[in-house]
């Protein structure tokens, strides 16, 4: 076991495709999880910035979990230097290519710390990319595009649907923050930056796999502008959701009209570290029938927000 002064590592999980999990207890008790992967030839850290997350995501594990508390900006740092630190001595890499704030919980619901951490980090350097995947707090991404030079540096956008009908039913923090406006804040974030966005894209059958999701997907990014990540979704428990046939042609349709586009293939699914997986051990799931639906959850959030 690994002791550090802020986070303490009580379980490493090795997957069969060479990414590890991680089980971090936090010095009050509560615990998240980490994940180490290569993908694309790069070695990523996905490291988690809240104790559950209250956006509420069906299709997420975390979303089950209410939030109980931000982590601090040494626990974010903490997370990442001890996985370096492990795979270094396993014979790793000198460096981690990205850092990605993509774990449990929205990390622009704990901005000040997420962008403290990925300061220090690079300024430490290690790593040069710091990346921060969100469900679209608009207000936070106008602010997180003023750091870009010095702290988070990549931005991916929690996409997964091309109305708002049915992006106010995946990521219910769209009933708060439309569409539109989460798309103009992630261009302005490409305009400070000269990053492209990344707009991640879950695929459901016959939810927002359409010919005509495909069109709007189109019409709504700009490929100057965006890159499109389909991800391939880990089933979670309690959801009626079925992946998509359709990831390999909505990949070649975005391609030939020029995109940069690409498939993320599930990491660490045999130890449930995929994307969507990571979860508190600690925390209670909340039962299905107990969770509220999308829309009073978000009527819930907005009174929090
Ligand atoms: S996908 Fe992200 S924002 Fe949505 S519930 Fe899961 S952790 Fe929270």
């Amino acid at each position: 076991m690994t002791q550090h002064t802020e986070i303490t590592c009580l379980h490493e999980q090795h997957s069969t495709d060479g990414s590890i999990k991680f089980l971090w207890q936090l010095a009050d008790g509560k615990t998240v999880e980490s994940i180490y992967f290569t993908f694309r030839e790069q070695y990523y850290t996905c490291i988690s910035s809240q104790v559950g997350c209250n956006v509420g995501c069906p299709f997420c594990e975390t979303g089950k979990q209410r939030v109980l508390r931000n982590l601090t900006a040494q626990e974010l740092y903490a997370q990442v230097a001890l996985i370096d630190g492990c795979v270094r001595a396993a014979g790793g890499p000198a460096m981690l290519d990205h850092v990605a704030l993509a774990g449990m919980g929205e990390p622009l619901l704990n901005v000040a710390a997420v962008v403290a951490a990925a300061t220090q980090l690079r300024a430490d350097g290690l790593t040069e990319t710091v990346s921060l995947s969100t469900s679209g707090v608009v207000p936070r991404i106008y602010d997180l595009a003023q750091t870009t030079e010095t702290s988070v540096n990549k931005l991916f956008l929690s996409l997964h649907a091309t109305t708002d009908k049915v992006r106010n039913h995946l990521v219910p923090l769209n009933k708060k923050y439309p569409l539109a406006s989460v798309l103009e804040a992630a261009t302005h974030f490409f305009a400070r930056s000269g990053e492209k966005v990344t707009a991640t894209y879950l695929l459901f059958a016959d939810l927002n796999d359409t010919q005509a999701d495909l069109a709007r997907l189109l019409r709504l990014l700009d490929p100057a502008i965006y890159i499109v990540q389909f991800s391939e979704w880990n089933q979670v428990a309690d959801c009626a959701f079925q992946p998509s046939p359709r990831l390999e042609y909505f990949q070649d349709q975005l391609q030939q009209a020029g995109y940069e586009v690409f498939i993320q293939r599930s990491k660490g699914g045999d130890i449930d570290g995929g994307c969507g997986q990571l979860r508190s051990r600690t925390l209670p799931v909340i039962p299905a029938a107990a969770r509220p639906t999308a829309i009073s959850t978000m009527r819930a959030r907005d009174e929090e927000h």
